[in-house]
């Protein structure tokens, strides 16, 4: 199995664990990054998501090195955690811009090639904190919940064509966006993980790799928690 696959947020964290997992299990995979260079053997595209035009000019680089885009994996995620009365408009907006609409732009491009083929895989990557909420978190959590409503109307448009769109909502995981935490809300949060402890990125990798796999042909509109048992009942 070799396809084109397309990883936003690719250069580090799960976005990065994921595409070197479908990288060892054949794929060719390209990933985005915003500066420096890209992780050693995979495809680097320069893309900023909250921009239509690097977003197309991504693909048309993807398209041209590997093929269009089979597999799409909407990683990119930005938080910006603020008390709702501290949030200002601008706080709000930037971080559905990136987190929502910009899987918006990258799923609407995608879906270009997939209609052709009459197949393809979209994984989009929520958060627990979507579907549960988490104070100082409104905008990131709408972001979040939105990229549900998003994926599973999508997976309603598309599933005729043999195109399925499935949500992974890990829970706290081990990258630089839980390093954030202080001690204290990573100790509030942990009480509140029946497995005990965070999530590793390749945890949530190896979740992304079996629903955009050919095995997962049957599943779609569905939100896979990777969470530790955080989101139960959600
Ligand atoms: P990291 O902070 O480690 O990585 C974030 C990634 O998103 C980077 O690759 C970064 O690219 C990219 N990114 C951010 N903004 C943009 C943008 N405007 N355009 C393009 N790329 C962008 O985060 P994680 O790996 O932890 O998070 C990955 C996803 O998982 C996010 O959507 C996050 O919300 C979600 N998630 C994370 C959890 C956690 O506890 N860590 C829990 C639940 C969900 P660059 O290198 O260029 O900055």
């Amino acid at each position: 199995m070799s396809r084109s696959v397309l990883i936003t947020g690719g250069s580090r964290g799960i976005g990065l664990a994921t595409a070197r997992a479908l990288r060892a299990a054949g794929d060719r995979v390209a990933v985005t990054h915003r500066g420096g260079e890209a992780p050693a053997g995979l495809l680097g595209v320069r893309c900023d998501v909250t921009d239509a035009e690097q977003v197309d000019a991504a693909f048309r680089k993807v398209e041209e090195e590997q093929g269009p885009v089979e597999v799409l994996v909407a990683c990119a995620g930005v938080a910006h955690d603020k008390l709702l009365m501290r949030m200002t408009e601008e706080d709000f907006t930037s971080v559905l811009d990136t987190n929502l609409t910009g899987v918006y732009r990258v799923a609407k491009r995608a879906t270009r090639g997939m209609l052709r083929a009459r197949s393809g895989r979209i994984v989009v990557i929520s958060s627990a904190v979507g579907l549960r909420g988490e104070a100082g978190q409104a905008n990131y959590a709408a972001s979040k919940a939105g990229l549900v409503g998003f994926a599973r109307s999508l997976a309603r448009e598309l599933g005729s064509r043999g195109i399925t769109v499935n949500v992974v909502a890990p829970g706290l995981t081990e990258t630089a966006m839980s390093e954030a935490l202080t001690d204290e809300q990573r100790e509030a949060l942990l009480r509140q993980i029946p497995l005990g402890r965070l999530a590793r990125p390749e945890e949530v990798a190896a979740t992304v790799a079996f629903v955009a796999s050919p095995e997962a042909a049957y599943i779609t509109g569905a939100v896979v928690p990777v969470d530790g048992g955080a989101g139960m009942g959600h």
